[in-house]
C-alpha cells in the first residue's frame, strides 16, 4: 500500500493538531495527513488531571472525535496506527506492521510525537492490570473505568506536577490517596523546600497520606486481594490501584533510528523547529528547541504558530516568554517559573501557605520564581520581570 501527502504530521496531541489548525487558519490548502498511535480525538491534555473532581466521564473530555477533526481540518487522520520507521532518504514513513504495512510519502514531515511516561519498575501481571499511567485520553478511559467501582484507594508514585495534580483531583473526587516519592518534598523540581512543605501540609491536612523520602522495595498481592507496597523503611502500604507519575521522556526513538540528531532532552531542532535533516521539523514535548524542552502548552502553541508561518514561506524564529507553570492543586494554588540553572539564592517571604520565593543569580537578578496560596497573584508582575525562557 502506498499514498502521498504534501505534509505528514506524526502525532495528534496539542502540538500536531495545533500546527494543522494554524496552517488552515492562514489559508494553507496543502494535503495533510495526521497519524496517531492513539484514538486521535481532539482533547486538552491538561484536563486529564482535573476530571475526577468535576466527575467528568472520558467522553466529556474529547472536544471532537478524530472523524470530526478530519472534517474540520480537511485532513486525513490515521488513528490507532504506529509509525514504525522513517525512510528519510526516500521521504516516506512506514505505518503499521507487515503484510498490511502502508508506505506514506511526504514533501514535509513534522514529528509531534510527545513524551512517554518513564516506568522505573515493572510489576507482575496480577498487579500490572491495576497499575496505570495517564498520559492520553485512551489511558484516562482505562483509568476512569478501573476507578468506577466505588471509592478505590489510589497510591500515586511520584510527587511531580502530574502526581500532585492527580492527588488533589482524585482526593476531591472522593478517593483515599497516598503519594510515595524519593524526594523529601512535593514538586521538588519546581519549588524550594519551604513551598514544597506548605503544599505537603495542605495535602496532609486534607487527608492525603504522604510517604516522602521513601522508595518502593517490592509490590505484592495480599490474601485480601489488596496491593501491598513494601517501602524501604519496612512499612507496608495497602492500596487498590497504583498510578505511576514518575516523569515523562521525550519520544525520540523514531528520529534517532532515522539518523536525526537527538539528545536526552528531545529531538534537536533550531529556532525554526528544523531537525538535522532537510524537510523534517519537530515541535511539542518531543522537541528540544535551541537547548530548551519546556513540556508545557504555551511553548508548543508558540512553536505551532511559528512553524505554520515558516512552512507557508515566511521563515519565523520561535520565542518563548517567561511563561510560568500553573499547577492545578486547589488545596494550595501553586505557580512556578523554574530558573534555567540552580539559583545562587532564594529570597523567600511569607507565612503559612502564602509564600513567594524569588530565585536570584549571583548578581541578584531575578531568574525564576515560585508562589503559593494568596501569593500566586504576583504571577503577572514577576513574569514581566523575569527573563524569557527563549528570548
Ligand atoms: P502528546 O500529547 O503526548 O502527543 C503525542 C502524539 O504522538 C500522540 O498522538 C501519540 O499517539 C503520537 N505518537 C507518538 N509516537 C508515535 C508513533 N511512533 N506513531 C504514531 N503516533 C505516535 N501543560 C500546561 O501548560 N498546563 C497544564 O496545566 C498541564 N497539565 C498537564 C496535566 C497532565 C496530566 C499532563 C500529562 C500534562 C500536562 N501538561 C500541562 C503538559 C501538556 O499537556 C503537554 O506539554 C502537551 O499536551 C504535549 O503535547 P504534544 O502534542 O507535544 O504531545
Amino acid at each position: 500500500l502506498s499514498s502521498r501527502a504534501a505534509l505528514v504530521i506524526i502525532g495528534t496531541g496539542m502540538a500536531g493538531i495545533g500546527l494543522a489548525r494554524a496552517l488552515r487558519r492562514q489559508g494553507d490548502t496543502r494535503s495533510i495527513t495526521l497519524i496517531s498511535a492513539d484514538s486521535g480525538d481532539d482533547y486538552s491534555k491538561p484536563l486529564l488531571s482535573t476530571g475526577f473532581s468535576k466527575g467528568l466521564a472520558p467522553e466529556k473530555l474529547a472536544q471532537r472525535s478524530a472523524a470530526e477533526l478530519g472534517e474540520e481540518l480537511n485532513a486525513r487522520l490515521v488513528t490507532h496506527t504506529h509509525v514504525n520507521a522513517l525512510d528519510v532518504d526516500n521521504h516516506a514513513v512506514l505505518l503499521g506492521n507487515a503484510p498490511g504495512q502502508e508506505r506514506l510519502s511526504y514533501e514535509t514531515l513534522v514529528l509531534a510525537t510527545g513524551a512517554a511516561p518513564r516506568m522505573p519498575f515493572s510489576s507482575e501481571p496480577s498487579v500490572a492490570s491495576r497499575c496505570f499511567t495517564v498520559n492520553d485520553l485512551d489511558d484516562y478511559r482505562r483509568f476512569h473505568q478501573a476507578l468506577s467501582h466505588g471509592h478505590s484507594r489510589v497510591a500515586i508514585v511520584g510527587a511531580g506536577l502530574v502526581g500532585c495534580e492527580f492527588a488533589n483531583d482524585l482526593h476531591a473526587g472522593g478517593h483515599p490517596v497516598s503519594i510515595i516519592a524519593p524526594e523529601g518534598n512535593l514538586l521538588a523540581r519546581l519549588l524550594p523546600p519551604p513551598l514544597g512543605h506548605a503544599l505537603g501540609d495542605a495535602f496532609s491536612d486534607a487527608g492525603i497520606r504522604l510517604y516522602l523520602g521513601r522508595t518502593i522495595e517490592s509490590i505484592a498481592l495480599s490474601h485480601a486481594n489488596d496491593i501491598a507496597l513494601h517501602l524501604d523503611n519496612g512499612s507496608v502500604l495497602s492500596t487498590d490501584i497504583i498510578l505511576m507519575a514518575t516523569g515523562l521522556a521525550p519520544r525520540t526513538a523514531l528520529a534517532e533510528a532515522a539518523g536525526l540528531t537527538v539528545s536526552s532532552s528531545g529531538i534537536v531542532v533550531d529556532r525554526h523547529l528544523r531537525t538535522s535533516h532537510p524537510n523534517i521539523y519537530a515541535l511539542g514535548d518531543a522537541a528540544c528547541v535551541d537547548g530548551v524542552n519546556a513540556m508545557y502548552v504555551q511553548p508548543l502553541q508558540a512553536s505551532a504558530k511559528a512553524l505554520a508561518a515558516t512552512l507557508a514561506g515566511t521563515p519565523t524564529r520561535v520565542s518563548f516568554g517567561a511563561w510560568p507553570v500553573v499547577v492545578k492543586t486547589p488545596l494550595l494554588p501553586v505557580v512556578a517559573y523554574p530558573a534555567p540553572s540552580p539559583p545562587e539564592r532564594w529570597r523567600i517571604e511569607g507565612e503559612g501557605g502564602d509564600i513567594s520565593a524569588l530565585a536570584e543569580d549571583k548578581d541578584g537578578h531575578l531568574i525564576g520564581f515560585a508562589l503559593t496560596g494568596g501569593c500566586v497573584r504576583r504571577k503577572v508582575e514577576l513574569s514581566r520581570a523575569a527573563p524569557a525562557l527563549l528570548g
